[in-house]
């Protein structure tokens, strides 16, 4: 075992989407669209000769200026875009594009970290090598709420390391202070800081150790622009006034002092704590799952409230932070609602869409959008004018 599982596979034996659900739907039919990010899902409200109640446009993301867009209509849409991906569509949709402006009040709450930290342990020498063996082996609570996980990285995959200071560098509560402490630590013990950050065999003596609450904290996401979005309007998060999920777990740093003590090496943290803010790699939540509009975004069937055939089947469904790792209770949601849309054969056709009174319809198009190109051709005829004089004139 080659201990790379988390980076991709060197050796194309892992089981990924691609080679399972992707590969499996193809042969029932299904025709994947690659490159294609869907930027707006339109309502087609009335009787419809194709019997469709949406329409999808989809731009192809490797397009460089001018992105061809191309709409497609379906009686059910299911969107599976990931927390970011889904949060950030449907808000677009709700509050931008306006196409659907009945969602659900609640779209982009309840958004969960499963409470989490990746933190690690950099052994000082390179006397066992950690990078052997499968990426993740074992998994154990520490206390009814907390759960850890200790992750390998095969030799040569290190570039995480870029995110991770020294422990011990962060001290003091505001950046200024950390920052202050990073640069003392880097001078008072400089062996330990570039074990950390740039010393040889990284992967061989590292561990990742992944700590997982079932803890009930969160946070929601909306529509702004920040420093992160480097000022065009995106997805920001807002902490939650009551229930903040904290940015360091104090349950997982016993135990990575712990492990540390044990194997002679550095503990590290993320660097997001410079900025006193939580990390993951299992965001959750956004779409919960409600009894009506006003508590959820999506009924017990994953239908979203007020839209006929629209689902939503991801992590954005997931009410709570599991304090494991999600993929499987996300795969195991998500066929339990596919399991109750009827198949093919004994499907019925479905009502047309009614529109509701006094809403605006928001018409949709096929092909490449000349509106989006007219900001740069207008940009152009100035330019091109002023060179065709200068040669002229010479
Ligand atoms: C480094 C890392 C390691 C992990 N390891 C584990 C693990 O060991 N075990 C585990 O259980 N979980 C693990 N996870 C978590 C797991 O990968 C996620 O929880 C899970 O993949 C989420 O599934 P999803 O279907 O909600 O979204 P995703 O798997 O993220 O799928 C969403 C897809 O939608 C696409 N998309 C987004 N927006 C659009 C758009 N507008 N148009 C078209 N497509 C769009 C995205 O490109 C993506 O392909 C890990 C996560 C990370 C980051």
């Amino acid at each position: 075992h080659c201990g790379g599982c988390m980076v991709g596979c060197r050796h194309n034996a892992k089981n990924t989407l691609d080679k399972n659900y992707l590969y499996l739907a193809e042969k029932w039919g299904a025709e994947v669209r690659a490159e294609a990010n869907v930027r707006d899902i339109r309502p087609l409200y009335g009787p419809q000769p194709d019997q469709a109640r949406y329409e999808v446009v989809y731009e192809k993301i490797t397009d460089l200026v001018f992105k061809r867009q191309t709409a497609l209509r379906a009686r059910h849409v299911i969107v599976s875009a990931g927390v970011l991906g889904t949060v950030n569509l449907l808000l677009q949709c709700r509050d931008e594009t306006k196409s659907l402006p009945l969602l659900s009040r609640r779209l982009g709450y309840m958004v969960r970290s499963n409470s989490e930290a990746l933190i690690g342990v950099t052994a000082r020498t390179d006397e066992q090598d950690f990078s052997q063996g499968v990426a993740i082996s074992s998994h154990f609570w520490v206390d009814d709420v907390t759960s850890v996980e200790p992750v390998r990285f095969s030799p040569g995959s290190s570039f995480m390391r870029n995110l991770m200071l020294p422990l011990d560098a962060l001290q003091g509560n505001s950046l200024l202070a950390h920052l202050g402490h990073t640069v003392l630590a880097g001078v008072k013990r400089p062996f330990d800081f570039l074990t950390v950050r740039l010393l040889p065999k990284w992967a061989e003596k590292n561990t990742v150790l992944l700590v997982m609450q079932t803890l009930d904290n969160r946070m929601s996401l909306r529509r702004g622009r920040s420093l992160w979005t480097l000022g065009k309007k995106g997805l920001v998060t807002e902490r939650d006034p009551n229930q903040p999920i904290p940015t360091v777990v104090e349950t997982g740093r016993k135990v990575l002092n712990s492990f540390a003590e044990k194997v002679n090496g550095v503990s590290w943290v993320g660097m997001n704590e410079l900025m006193n803010k939580p990390n993951t790699a299992h965001i959750l939540g956004g779409c919960g799952i409600g009894g009506n509009e006003a508590n959820g975004v999506v009924d017990i069937n994953h239908e979203v409230f007020n839209y006929p055939g629209l689902f939503v089947a991801d992590a954005s469904v997931i009410p709570a932070n599991l304090g494991v790792n999600p993929s499987l209770t996300i795969t195991a949601m998500t066929e339990r609602a596919m399991s109750r849309i009827p198949k093919q054969a004994e499907a019925v056709t479905p009502a047309p869409l009614q529109k509701p009174e006094g809403l605006e319809l928001v018409q949709g198009g096929n092909g490449r959008s000349p509106m989006k190109a007219f900001p740069f051709l207008l940009a152009f005829v100035p330019l091109t004018l002023f060179f065709l004089f200068k040669a002229f004139k010479r």
